[in-house]
């Protein structure tokens, strides 16, 4: 058990203001794990105070972008050497099943940390050009105090969409991690303190949707950077606009799988239904609407039932484990109105829909497969953000396209099929930010981000370093000559 009573603000622990604290609460056996202070509007004050000072006046923006790459990298190693206790405390803080912890949580955070620091090296933050009028000089720069707001599935991984392209462009940066999951982000605190980090470079403040809010609308913050429901971003989104605040939304999701009848069904199940229901079906880029054509139908549906009713469900901490629990009573009351909801509205349930038997402790739901889902349904329209898969029939693969952009979202979706052509066309049609043919996948090095409601802008790849940079263009005289 871990009870903390400061914030990591300008590069030492800062007793808070307050006297509020936040219960870390375990899914699995609903037992506290530890705490941390609940942040009032004025420590947030502070960690933007630290944050505005670090940029203004410290060294991290002037800094030659290889030094900045060098701590980065000694972060990333500092990680590294600490996987296990990273993995270990996300499983235990929100359910994650050990495995995903350990690659979906702490490696894809290093390696998004290690992909920003080797584009830290070799970026041109400042390059001359011939512009139409005479020589140019153009600047790449920090866009000054992020903040960035972190939501409870994937927080590490999260934390670093964010950190990595901030440091890399010589911003500053405020975290607010989710009430759910503060502690993992004490444990980078500790290493960017021992990694050299300049003070209020990085600063973590963790905190509800209230004080979270100030943290949004306050003035010295230039760039907010959120990943969260769909909801809540309309909301930043809309002080944002208010401010004229930079800002990146990376929202909700209803990701379509096209399974065309080509495949193999013995290499696409296994292939998909880990895609689908990741991280116990909380993943914004879960494909939870598997489309199959009526031909093969009844095939797909029998072959996914066996495979989700084999789902081990258990310990999150348990290697074996599969999926483990929702991260919280009220995540579960939500699935299981959705449900709920599914059966109500005419789908068949297929497997589960239940709580596991043996599991009394926690907040398990069982995998759920649903059949004979029509797209119009509330099951196949809102993210549900459980191990619930809707089925869904389709006539022709130009229906299937049809079906899979009749959504509110754009942010993920997969086609399988052996004649990849075939594939590639099908992923030019559909309406995301992110897909795969035969397979399911993010590519640290190219744009993420969503369509439509699935959010504004783009993380990762040279366009998530883009989103915290400003451009400024220095005109000079015509016969200007670079130093030698
Ligand atoms: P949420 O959007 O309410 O919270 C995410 C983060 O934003 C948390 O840190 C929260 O404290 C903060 N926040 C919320 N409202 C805010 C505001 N007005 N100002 C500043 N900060 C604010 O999400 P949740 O309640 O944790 O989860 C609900 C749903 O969100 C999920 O069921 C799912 O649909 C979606 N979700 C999506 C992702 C994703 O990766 N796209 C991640 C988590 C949750």
């Amino acid at each position: 058990m871990t009870n903390y009573d400061s914030f990591f603000i300008g590069g030492k622990w800062v007793a808070a203001t307050g006297s509020d604290t936040i219960e870390v609460i375990s899914p699995s056996t609903e037992e506290v794990i530890g705490s941390v202070p609940d942040a009032t509007t004025a420590d947030i004050d502070k960690a933007v105070a630290a944050a505005r000072e670090a940029f203004d006046l410290g060294p991290w923006p002037r800094m030659a972008p290889s030094e900045r790459a060098d701590i980065m990298a000694a972060i990333s190693g500092a990680i590294t050497a600490r996987m296990d206790e990273f993995a270990t405390l996300i499983s235990t803080e929100n359910g994650a099943p050990y495995n995903f912890s350990i690659m979906g949580q702490v490696f894809a955070a290093t390696a998004v940390l290690d992909y920003f620091t080797g584009l830290t090296r070799e970026f041109p933050f400042e390059e001359t050009r011939q512009g139409m009028m005479g020589p140019t000089l153009v600047r790449h720069e920090g866009v000054g105090v992020a903040a960035g707001i972190i939501p409870w599935n994937v927080p590490l991984f999260i934390v670093m969409l964010k950190m990595a392209p901030a440091l890399a462009s010589g911003s500053t940066i405020v975290l607010k991690p989710a009430p759910e999951t503060p502690l993992d982000a004490n444990l980078l605190a500790d290493i960017i303190a021992e990694a050299g980090v300049p003070a209020g470079v990085v600063n973590i403040v963790a905190a509800g949707r209230e004080v979270g809010e100030h943290l949004v609308r306050h003035p010295d913050i230039d760039k907010v950077s959120f990943t969260g429901s769909t909801v809540a971003g309309r909301k930043i989104g809309a002080i944002c606009g208010e401010q004229l605040k930079r800002c990146t939304l990376e929202l909700g999701g209803k990701s379509a799988a096209i399974i065309c009848d080509d495949t193999d069904l013995s290499t696409v199940i296994p292939g998909l239904l880990p895609a689908a229901i990741m991280n116990n079906g909380q993943a914004c880029v879960a494909q939870t609407r598997i489309l199959a054509s009526r031909n093969r139908y009844a095939e797909v549906r029998d072959a996914l039932a066996e495979a989700v009713a084999a789902y081990k469900v258990g310990d999150p901490l348990d290697p074996e484990t599969e999926c483990g629990p929702l991260v919280a009573e009220r995540q579960r009351d939500r699935v299981e109105g959705y449900i709920a909801a599914g059966i109500a509205e005419g789908a068949s349930l297929v497997v589960g829909g239940g709580r596991p038997a043996g599991l009394d402790k926690g907040w398990y739901v069982e995998p759920t497969l649903f059949a004979d889902v029509d797209n119009s349904m509330t099951i196949a329209q809102e993210e549900i953000f459980g191990p619930v898969i809707a089925l869904i029939p389709f006539d022709t693969e130009d229906d299937a396209v049809a079906i899979a952009n009749d959504s509110d979202y754009g942010l993920s979706g997969s086609v399988w099929t052996d004649d990849i052509e075939k594939g590639i066309d099908i992923a030019r049609k559909v309406r995301t930010g992110t897909y795969t043919v035969n397979g399911f996948g993010m590519d640290f090095g190219s744009p993420f981000g969503g369509f439509k409601s699935s959010g504004v802008g783009r993380e990762l790849g040279p366009e998530g370093l883009g989103a915290f940079l400003e451009d400024k263009t220095i005109n000079l005289p015509g016969d200007y000559q670079p130093p030698s």
